[in-house]
């Protein structure tokens, strides 16, 4: 029997980036999509992609499958399947609205369907889940503000807003009043900053975002006084290992600085990102570090002890889920 997966929260995981090409087919003949391409297997090789850009590029064309409430509530029940073979507890999940809504799907056909698939996640899959509406930066703050306002009927079904897509050029200060309506609205925040934006992104993100988390958020290794401030103000960072390789913001994993931000003091934790895409689900991303970096079993424990500490759980959840982390026994 195969060893029972490390229980942990994945807090950052774009639900459109779990799109496996078999379902992005199975959809496409549904709804009378035609996809650029042939046969799955060809698909799965044009998921080979140069840097940021180039994965956005077939990741939007892609989205074209996902049509109905129907389509949005099977793609988050295959990812909760995957994930509770991975071990996760609990998820927050993105989504990206705009990317739907600009091809003329209503925002209330993603957020419903979306959340219609979630309300059984704990009974189905062991599995408690949040949603976190992300807003796209390369487009306008105007353009995130309509959005926002359009998904105001839904809000009770949201526990919290995000920045997502091409960060160089578009830094989070674009979208400070979108992110006030937020907060007033009594919603979390956290944002995408310094995964191939600089420092000063991340250190926007908190001053003028106000957010919680900070996603990615490699490159504050660059800024020793922001590193000093993350640390000690225990901003978790949401690392996505094997999308930082395919992307092209580390070379190799063995090269990933996860270790150093370890050494640092920084509050990190394991995710898959969009996990069809880029090689791997949670538990992937894990074993590949364990391997690559050569963590113990203890630093595997204490990452995956910090995806909970820094979840949006109440306390009492947060408990329970700390004391499956800290009994869990390792077997290989
Ligand atoms: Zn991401």
């Amino acid at each position: 029997m195969p060893a029972k997966p490390l229980p942990k929260a994945e807090l950052h995981l774009h639900i459109e980036g779990t799109l496996e090409p078999e379902l992005a087919f199975a959809l496409a003949e549904r709804n009378g999509v035609t996809l650029p391409y042939a046969t799955t297997e060809e698909l799965r090789r044009a998921y080979s992609f140069k840097d940021l850009q180039s994965f956005l590029d077939l990741y939007y064309a892609l989205m074209a499958v996902l049509r109905t409430e129907d389509d949005f509530a099977e793609l988050v029940d295959a990812y909760l399947a995957r994930a509770a073979a991975q071990g996760v507890r609990h998820a927050e999940i993105f989504f990206d609205p705009q990317a739907h809504t600009a091809r003329g799907v209503p925002i209330g056909t993603v957020i419903e369907g979306l959340a219609r698939a979630l309300d059984g996640s704990e009974t189905r899959y062991g599995i408690s889940t949040r949603l976190i509406m992300c807003f796209l930066r390369d487009e306008s703050g105007q353009s995130a503000l309509e959005t926002f306002e359009a998904a105001r009927p839904h809000l009770h079904r949201i526990c919290g807003v995000g920045l997502d897509s091409a960060e160089v050029g578009n830094p989070p200060s674009k979208f400070r009043e979108v992110f006030q309506r937020a907060a007033d609205a009594g919603l979390h925040r956290v944002a995408h900053a310094g995964e191939e934006g600089p420092a000063e992104y991340i250190t926007e993100a908190l001053d003028v975002l106000g957010v919680e988390r900070i996603d990615h958020g490699l490159r504050c290794l660059e800024d020793p006084a922001l590193v000093e401030r993350l640390a000690r103000d225990r901003v978790p960072l949401t690392v996505c290992p094997l999308s930082n390789v395919r992307l092209r913001c580390v070379d190799r994993l063995a090269d990933h600085p996860l270790p150093a931000m370890l050494a640092a003091g920084l509050l990190v934790t394991v995710n898959s990102d969009d996990p069809s895409y880029f090689g791997g689900y949670v538990d992937d991303n894990f074993t590949a570090i364990r391997e690559a970096l050569r963590l113990d079993d203890e630093t595997l424990r204490m990452l995956a002890a910090n995806s909970f500490r820094a979840a949006f759980l109440d306390d009492r959840a947060r408990h329970d889920y700390l004391a499956e982390v800290a009994s869990h026994t390792f077997a290989r």
